[in-house]
């Protein structure tokens, strides 16, 4: 791995061919493949390395590892990959972003630069359900990642919230620690595939809490209890609990580009088929394009083509 010596946020690194920011399974497959087409490629790696990827325990459904592989385990092997053709990983976070005109300027918290390409791959970030006691209970309590925190909740009650893959397959990941987890969910139907609702279902430590939503988040330093509230019939209800952990989604982290650059109305960047976004030279992939699939495979397989297209762009050029 090579890191950067600079730090003075006004300094102008030297000129990149290409620089893909994000360093999840779509910002380090495009770093393979521009690192093989000899571009030399900068990753601006993000907060997280490894992406959400790295925060998931056990990922099953990545071809090549029958019995599954660890999120982070996996990162790595992507980022060693990309850096023994020559990738350069930094750790920095891109805090403004010039696409009016090529070369297009790359403000981070460790320096600037300009390039001639762009790899937008910053995925997307948890949704809040914004309530009472969620924002001051974050990290006594309420938690958006279970790989991260399931360890402490040993022999604790646990609630999950959400419908969806995330939700059940984190909950089904917390029962090794808790001794109970009641899924909260605001339907009386799963939106989660039927391999991970079979389960759920045949786990004797999860139960669920259908057609309900949380109100409130209570507690005393840390999480105590939940105000619920039954969508069907209004009435509320309290509800002791440990630790809440809470799976509703995700929002992409686009907003560097806000205004640079074609949006859906739930800010996902709009890419064509190649991977272009409405300007020239600048590609997306992962879920920062991406609301449908979000997949490691499929965020990979967007960053592979990004970065192909990008080696196009830059050879007509
Ligand atoms: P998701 O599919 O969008 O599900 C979000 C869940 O949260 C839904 O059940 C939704 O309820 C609920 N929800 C949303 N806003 C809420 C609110 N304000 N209050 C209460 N509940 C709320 O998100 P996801 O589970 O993160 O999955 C995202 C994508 O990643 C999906 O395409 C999924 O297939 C994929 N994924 C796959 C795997 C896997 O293959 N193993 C694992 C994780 C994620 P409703 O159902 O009522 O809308």
């Amino acid at each position: 791995m090579v890191v950067q010596s600079n730090t003075a946020e006004e300094e102008t690194n030297p000129f990149e061919k290409i620089i893909i920011l994000g360093s999840g399974p779509a910002g380090l497959a495009a770093a393979l493949y521009a690192a093989r087409a000899e571009l030399n490629p900068l990753v601006i790696s993000g907060v997280e390395l490894g992406g959400q990827a790295a925060l998931t325990n056990t990922i099953e459904n990545y071809p090549g590892f029958p019995e599954g592989i660890g999120g982070y385990e996996l990162g790595e092997l992507f980022k060693k990959q990309a850096e023994r053709f020559g990738a350069r990983v930094q750790f920095a976070t891109a805090t403004d972003v010039d696409l009016q005109m090529s070369p297009y300027t790359i403000v981070t918290d460790s320096g600037k630069y300009k390039t001639s390409s762009l790899v937008i791959a910053t995925g997307a970030s948890p949704n809040h359900l914004n309530i009472p006691g969620e924002k001051e209970f974050t990290g006594k309590g309420v938690s958006y990642c279970a790989t991260c925190d399931g360890w402490f909740f040993k022999e604790k009650e646990v609630v999950v919230v959400g419908g969806g893959d995330s939700a059940v397959e984190e909950a089904l990941f917390l029962t090794r620690f808790a001794s109970s987890v009641k899924i909260i969910h605001r339907r009386d139907t799963l939106r989660a595939g039927a391999l991970l609702q079979k389960r759920a279902n045949e786990n004797p430590k999860i139960s669920f809490v259908w057609n309900s939503v949380v109100e409130e988040i209570n507690g005393a330093g840390k999480v105590t209890s939940l105000r619920i509230r039954n969508t069907r019939s209004g009435e509320e209800s309290t509800l002791t609990t440990d630790g809440i952990f809470i799976f509703i989604g995700h929002t992409p982290n686009t907003q560097l580009f806000h205004g640079q650059l074609s949006m859906d109305d739930k800010g996902f960047i709009k890419t064509n088929l190649l991977m272009e976004t409405s300007v020239p030279g600048v590609f997306a992939a992962g879920e920062a394009a991406d609301s449908h699939f979000r997949q490691v495979i499929t965020s990979a397989g967007m960053g592979a083509a990004a970065a192909i297209q990008a080696t196009h762009y830059l050879e007509d050029k």
